[in-house]
């Protein structure tokens, strides 16, 4: 069996529950919130873009750092949760997904799933936000 871990803490998931959420039970009600707080800054546009950029594996994360966006044009933007080199006044679609990010880091690089962010696209869908496919 592949074990699973939190998209949250990064420990493994031992409950059938837990992995059916992709996170601990304590851990998604963290995430649910912090995206709830998330949601606030930003236009239900920018949360799509951002749920799909998670969703497809858009987003070089790099905890603590600078992380790559990658932009529907496909354009590189350089990207903390509170700034970005994008042309874009922000807060911007691209600081939201590092935000997410940081709420939902997955597990440690050596054990990084296939999927990229599995359960993000189910919280963002908690918030009525469309996930397009760009
Ligand atoms: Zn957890
Ligand atoms: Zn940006």
């Amino acid at each position: 069996m592949i074990k699973e871990f939190c998209q949250h803490c990064g420990r493994p998931l031992l409950t059938k529950a837990s992995r059916a959420d992709h996170y601990h039970a304590r851990c998604l009600l963290r995430v649910e919130a912090g995206i709830a707080e998330i949601a606030k800054h930003y236009s239900a546009a920018q949360l799509a873009k951002a749920a799909n950029a998670i969703s497809t594996g858009r987003i070089d994360y790099r905890p603590g750092g600078v992380s790559l966006v990658k932009g529907t044009a496909g354009t590189i933007y350089r990207t903390t949760s509170t700034g970005c080199s994008c042309a874009a006044h922000i807060p911007c679609w691209h600081m939201a997904t590092v935000q997410v990010k940081d709420l939902s880091p997955g597990p440690p690089v050596e054990v990084e799933p296939e999927r990229p962010g599995p359960g993000v696209a189910k919280l963002f869908a908690a918030l009525d936000v469309d996930v397009i496919d760009v």
